[in-house]
């Protein structure tokens, strides 16, 4: 099996060790590793042909491509730890030489990596393969053009790491996979012997993304981290606070999720936890607050810290702003009240203990999961569920993903809570 890994959407930390997990275990498992850099990008890009002159391809290119079909000599683990690009994918412009063919691999977006490549990856934050948003994956032209690169490199199973929205890419991919094929074949893009040997494409998901707001697993890659960031900088701003005296709202990211504010509430001690799937049901959300923060400062608190997710509303979907918070501390409980926006702070830095844990074990499974599906099976997303490494297809995760979102804009809050978690009871 030649196996290729990419990172798409929103970068987490932890996606580095998902794909030095997903590359090393494709070795010990005698496959073919590739990295297709820039996400859905890359693929939509793909290679230049060996006597290019150094410019990139455009998404709609039509080279016609030559298949390179598994040679014996490149398959198992021997061969593969012979493979190293070396600063190929640190320099970011992919312009470093291919050691077999001496040739530049400047404008190469699918390149062969090997063990030494994905070392020293663990602990290094972002992704180092690049992630990109891509507008041309989202048409049936994109994608087709995707199918056509892959295909030219001989590729025939895909790990993705990224978000919903990276997953719902790759299960259409998935689904459309054989009419690609088909439609290529009738353009004479490529051969009927290409389109039998590559008439099925295996996929697997995971999901690389701070919000921790997938379906179907207790834990994101790269969620632990944000979290981590955040009670940090809770801590930071705490001690500030409390010399002060004085109050501090601090908004948090995770979209529509409030898991990243719920538990930086618990773990940076907040006083007060704005998030999308359980608004105040009070009428008056400035009432609830005000009088649970002026019992705190009765009891003695000299410090206030109030968490807004950066999706937060009140019961009838108007957003609640952390400046809005922030008049109201000040006007109705006169506290000195400062605003601080965590932002991409967040998103950076190197991943915590967990974060190298949870997507080492998960690309393992990633990789055994694409060597036992069948056309039959579904793709799977490889998940966590009761700290136990999880698969569930791909397709209904991505579908519950959705419908928390569905029923949140729906005011059906109940509903977004049990979706997450099915034992909720109101
Ligand atoms: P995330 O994966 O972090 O949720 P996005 O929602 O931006 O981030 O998705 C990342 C990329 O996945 C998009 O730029 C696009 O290329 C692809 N993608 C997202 N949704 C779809 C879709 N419905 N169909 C095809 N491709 C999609």
């Amino acid at each position: 099996m030649r196996i290729a890994v990419l990172t798409s959407g929103g970068d987490s930390a932890g996606m580095n060790a998902a794909v030095r997990a997903v590359v090393k275990q494709a070795i010990v498992r005698g496959c073919e590793t590739y990295i297709v850099r820039e996400g859905y990008e890359g693929l939509v890009r793909g290679n230049l042909e060996a006597n290019d002159n150094g410019t990139a391809n455009g998404a709609n290119n039509d080279q016609s491509g030559v298949c390179t079909p598994p040679r014996p000599e490149d398959q198992g683990v021997e061969a593969n730890l012979r493979f190293g690009y070396g600063g190929l994918l640190r320099d970011g412009e992919g312009d470093s030489t291919d050691p077999t063919s001496g040739k530049s691999l400047k404008g190469r977006y699918i390149v062969r990596v090997g063990w030494d490549d994905v070392r020293g990856w663990m602990g290094e934050g972002g992704t180092i393969i690049g992630t990109a948003r891509c507008a041309a994956f989202r048409t049936i032209e994109g994608r087709t053009t995707a199918a056509h690169n892959l295909i030219k490199e001989g590729i025939n199973a895909l790990v993705v790491c990224g978000g919903d929205g990276s997953l719902t890419g790759a299960d259409k991919l998935r689904a459309e996979w054989p009419q690609l094929v088909a439609d290529l074949l009738s353009k004479g893009s490529i051969t009927a012997e290409q389109a039998e040997m590559y008439k099925h494409l295996m996929i697997v998901g995971l999901v690389g993304s701070i919000d921790n707001d997938m379906a179907m697993t207790d834990l994101t890659i790269g969620a632990p981290t944000a979290l981590h960031r955040i009670c940090e900088s809770m801590d930071n701003i705490s001690s500030t606070a409390s010399s002060h005296s004085r109050a501090f709202v601090i908004e948090v990211m995770g979209r529509y999720c409030g898991w990243l504010a719920l538990m930086a509430g618990v773990s940076g001690g907040a006083d007060f936890v704005f998030i999308p799937e359980c608004p105040p049901t009070a009428d008056s959300w400035e009432d609830e607050m005000c009088a649970v923060i002026k019992r705190h400062r009765e009891m003695g608190k000299r410090k206030t810290m109030v968490i807004v997710a950066e999706g937060a509303h009140d019961k009838n979907l108007n957003p609640i702003k952390p400046d809005k918070v922030k008049d109201i501390l000040r006007e109705r409980l006169s506290l000195d009240t400062r605003v601080t926006t965590l932002g991409h702070t967040q998103r950076g830095g190197r991943p915590c203990a967990y974060d190298r844990v949870l997507p080492t074990l998960q690309g393992v499974e990633a990789v055994n999961a694409l060597l036992e599906s069948t056309p039959e099976t579904p793709s799977y997303m490889i998940g966590i569920h009761e700290n136990k490494i999880s698969r569930v297809p791909l397709v209904e995760a991505v579908q519950q993903t959705q419908a928390v979102a569905t029923a949140i804009s729906n005011k059906d809050f109940a509903t977004a809570t049990r979706l997450r978690d099915p034992e909720f009871k109101e």
